[in-house]
């Protein structure tokens, strides 16, 4: 007899959902992955999905916005999305889930480590979707994360390399050394986030040239990397790549005996921010 209630579980391409999905395998076996494709991941997370896909022995539903990035981008008048303003998580990933959902009761199993139980991930305010964080409740911490990654024999997503979480190739969460990484790996999108960004600054008939610094803030509508245009970022690579080895260093002097990939987590540029995007980088 089928269950009335679904068994769900999200993956965005980052180690921590991809983890759960493979601990959650035998345990529940009628779960439905899913995740959220906003046509803007990175390569490297398409490519890890197919193989977890392998791994896990099913499909990874993949939810899409019914219109993309271009046509959001026009509802919301040009703005490009922000910390202050995150328009992209609520249409392009939330809207698709809850649809998705519907209103049949749901199980959600939420990728929350046991050693960061004080962070959010998507958890839905829709009455007939529960939310469960079996990592919570097992005990299990970065370290058991990656050993089920190891065991699984996928280790991390390629990006790991250069990004520390998942997410659309424009994403403004991105640290000022990331944006580097994408320009390096994939010039392609890194001039697409330009071209963006370009346009946003021609309609709002603002220099591309102006000095963001006195104005950081404001210049977030403006601009998808705080401060300053990609152009100006890029210009800075240099010095952004110096000061990121830097924060690195001070990070693994501040946490001995961590892997790397927890250094760089906490490796965090003076004009970098600390948040992220708590939908989108489990
Ligand atoms: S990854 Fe970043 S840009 Fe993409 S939907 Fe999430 S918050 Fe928005």
């Amino acid at each position: 007899m089928t269950s009335s209630v679904r068994h769900i579980c999200g993956i965005s391409g980052g180690k921590d959902s991809s983890a759960l999905a493979l601990y959650l395998r035998d345990r529940v076996p009628e779960m439905e992955y899913f995740f959220c494709d906003t046509g803007a991941e990175l390569p490297e997370t398409y490519e890890f999905l197919t193989r977890l896909e392998v791994i896990l022995g099913k499909p990874i539903v993949r939810l899409n916005s019914e219109r993309g990035f271009d046509h959001w981008f026009e509802v919301f008048r040009g703005a490009l999305p922000s910390p202050q303003m995150r328009w992209c998580t609520k249409v392009m990933k939330i809207k698709p889930i809850e649809a998705w959902i519907g209103d049949k009761p749901a199980i959600s199993y939420v990728a929350i480590r046991a050693d960061e139980a004080n962070r959010k991930g998507y958890i839905s305010t829709k009455p007939n979707i529960e939310s469960r964080f079996p990592f919570v409740e097992d005990g299990v911490d970065h370290e058991g994360v990656m050993k089920i990654l190891d065991d699984a024999g996928i280790g991390l997503p390629a990006y790991y390399d250069w990004r520390t979480r998942s997410g659309c190739y424009f994403c403004f969460y991105q640290r000022k050394a990331e944006w580097i990484g994408l320009a390096d790996r994939h010039p392609e999108l890194f001039e697409r986030a330009v071209a963006i960004e370009q346009k946003v600054l021609l309609d709002a008939g603002v220099d591309g040239n102006a000095d963001f610094g006195d104005r950081a803030m404001a210049g977030r509508q403006y601009t998808w990397s705080g401060g300053e245009t990609l152009v100006q970022l890029r210009d800075r690579r240099t010095e952004i790549l110096d000061r990121h080895a830097d924060a690195l260093a001070r990070a693994k002097t501040a946490r001995r005996n961590i892997p790397l990939i927890e250094v760089l987590a906490d490796a965090f540029d003076d004009d970098d921010s600390a948040e992220q995007c708590t939908v989108c980088a489990l």
